[in-house]
């Protein structure tokens, strides 16, 4: 049976970079991938962690006295939270109880394809009149396929425009489960050379290409993006060989 929650990073509104017009993107928790330059650092961990704000934070020292799993290390001008001590994914969410400024968050919350639907919802008008809808991104979706999927399915009855933002980095079984129930595919194209790939990202861009390959045969609207990050994907050399990829 198809798992119908989701364990989920984030959901914001009114956003304009996940797909055309006026959308709700929901971000999963989770990605296979651990770019260099990635913006969304706190949604790699697939499970639910504690994200520090050292902007916040006004050395208290409140969340280190109640952390009962000694995670916290208070340094003169900042805390540090280990990773592997912490037990958040348990539920413990001590520190973030504690912090009287909001310099402890909890990023992962469970939830369900109906309770993620009725979110997006919520913006309907906007979707119908400036040609949004709904996207899904993350953190990598493909990585809670059965959620992704039955949430885009849910949003196509509702007769939402859908957008799956994805690396790619599935096996096809997965990708196909899911893009079947997408408008629009947003897929990242980070490098060509298989070694830079990896190098900077994590994974080969092999089975990324293929997948990209054969989402195009099944007749599939995407949009490809290319994260320009200088020094590294930036040459004449890289950018042609996408753009031939691509045609
Ligand atoms: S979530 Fe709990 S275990 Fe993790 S750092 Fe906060 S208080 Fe410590
Ligand atoms: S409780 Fe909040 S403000 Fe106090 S030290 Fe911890 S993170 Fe900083």
């Amino acid at each position: 049976m198809e798992n119908r929650t989701g364990l989920i990073a984030d959901i914001q509104r009114y956003s304009l970079q996940d797909g055309p017009g006026i959308r709700t993107t929901v971000f999963v928790k989770g990605c296979p991938l651990g770019c260099r330059w990635c913006h969304n650092p706190e949604m790699i961990n697939p499970s639910r962690e504690v994200w520090y704000n050292e902007a916040r934070c006004t050395l208290c020292g409140k969340c280190i006295e109640v952390c009962p799993a000694q995670a916290i290390k208070g340094y003169k001008d900042e805390r540090e939270i280990d990773r592997d001590a912490c037990i958040a994914r348990t539920g413990c969410l001590k520190c973030v109880e504690v912090c009287p400024n909001g310099a402890m968050s909890a990023v992962g919350q469970e939830m369900t394809v109906e309770d993620a639907v009725k979110e997006v919802r919520k913006d309907e008008v906007f979707y119908r009149h400036g040609g949004g809808g709904a996207s899904i991104s993350g953190g990598e979706p493909l990585l809670q396929a059965d959620f992704t999927a039955e949430f885009l399915k849910e949003c196509q009855g509702h007769l939402l425009d859908t957008a799956l933002d994805t690396c790619g980095y599935a096996s096809w079984d997965t990708v196909s489960q899911v893009a079947q129930y997408a408008d629009l595919i947003l897929l990242d194209i980070k490098h060509m050379d298989p070694i830079k790939h990896k190098e900077e990202t994590g994974v080969s861009n092999e089975l990324i290409l293929k997948n990209t390959k054969k989402l195009a045969k099944m007749g599939k609207k995407m949009r490809i993006r290319v994260p320009v990050i200088p020094g590294y994907n930036d040459s004449e050399d890289n950018l042609k060989k996408i753009a031939e990829f691509m045609v």
